[in-house]
């Protein structure tokens, strides 16, 4: 049987629907998540590299993409993402800086805002990507399954943050149809998963508190303590708060003392890549709720099963049955 590129990609998108159902379930399941107390934060001046990017950078290293050159350009587009040339740059998210320190100046401060996937509660990137390649893990945590991705920035484009970073030149398209389908692999913070499912603490948590001991500005722990100690300091120290009804909840929660929409503003006004809006609805939320479930997983399965039927009645009436 030969298969073309409308055929595969339907054939790809109803099982990977199928896939994708019980990752709604695991949605609204959180254990664990961080805080982030700002003013602590001096970006590690004095250093070679912020000890959480270099430690991120460390860990994960073997991890980064290693693409195939020369790369095809993904049809119909003429353009490709290729950060390979760029592998030091620690100013930014890339394929191969999954944290970077925001450095902003507000009424002659500076201000260094550590940036990271923020692990959000409702993930559009899980919800949103065609291949099930996005996981939302029992820890809190989002993952991005390098072996499944295209590379299609789906995830990126519905991220409110527009998180994940793509790298064209790898993927498992390249052995299946390297001149049409994928962009590359997309690539992104998952929290440490490997070592949070053992229960060690990220590692971008360890060596900013092996720097400021007990000034350290990232906290781990389990979900409700997280919350509970964020909304504490805000009524008795007087900070403002992020992230804890942004895109309808995350796993990352911002403590500072100016206010975020301040934040906002600046980087507004700097034109920066990666922005910190205030107001973040999440439009797929209500779907993550059990009668939003219930609907999704029939009407997920309606379409499943409608592709399977038409690509089975193609094939039939292809061979004259
Ligand atoms: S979060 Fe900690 S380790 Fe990272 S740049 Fe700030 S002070 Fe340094
Ligand atoms: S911040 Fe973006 S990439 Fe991270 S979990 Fe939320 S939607 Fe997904
Ligand atoms: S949690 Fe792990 S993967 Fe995420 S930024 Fe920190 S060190 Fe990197």
């Amino acid at each position: 049987m030969k298969i073309n590129r409308r055929t595969f990609f339907k054939i790809i998108t109803a099982f990977s629907f199928l896939a994708s159902v019980p990752k709604y379930v695991n949605s609204f399941q959180s254990k664990y998540a961080t805080l982030v107390y700002i003013p602590n934060c001096d970006g590690c001046e004095n250093e070679p590299l912020p000890r959480c990017v270099k430690a991120c950078r460390d860990l994960n290293r073997y991890r980064f993409p290693e693409p195939k050159k020369p790369i095809q350009p993904y049809w119909p587009r003429p353009n490709y993402e290729d950060w390979s040339n760029e592998r030091d740059r620690i100013d930014t998210l890339t394929p191969y800086n999954w944290l970077f320190v925001q450095k902003i100046q507000i009424e002659n401060n500076t201000i260094n805002i550590p940036r990271r996937c923020m692990h959000c509660d409702y993930p559009p990137c899980v919800k949103g990507c065609p291949f099930g390649a996005l996981s939302k893990e029992p820890e809190g945590n989002t993952v991005i399954d390098d072996k499944i991705c295209f590379g299609g920035a789906k995830c990126r484009d519905i991220c409110p943050w527009h998180i994940p970073q793509r790298q064209a030149g790898v993927g498992f398209y390249l052995k299946l149809l390297p001149k049409f389908a994928g962009g590359g692999v997309m690539y992104k913070c998952d929290l440490c998963n490997d070592r949070i499912k053992k229960g060690v603490e990220p590692a971008c948590v360890i060596a900013c508190r092996d720097r400021l001991k007990d000034k350290s500005v990232y906290k781990f722990g389990r979900r409700e303590d997280i919350y509970a100690e964020a909304k504490r300091r805000t009524e008795n120290e007087g900070v403002y708060i992020y992230g804890m009804d942004q895109n309808g909840g995350t796993g990352t929660i911002y403590l500072s003392t100016v206010p975020f929409e301040k934040i906002e503003a600046k980087l507004k006004d700097i034109k920066a890549r990666f922005q910190m809006p205030v107001k973040v609805r999440n439009r797929y939320s209500d779907i993550t709720k059990p009668l939003g479930i219930a609907l999704v997983t029939a009407t997920l399965f309606g379409a499943v099963t409608g592709t399977l039927a038409a690509i089975l009645t193609k094939k039939g009436a292809e061979r004259g049955l």
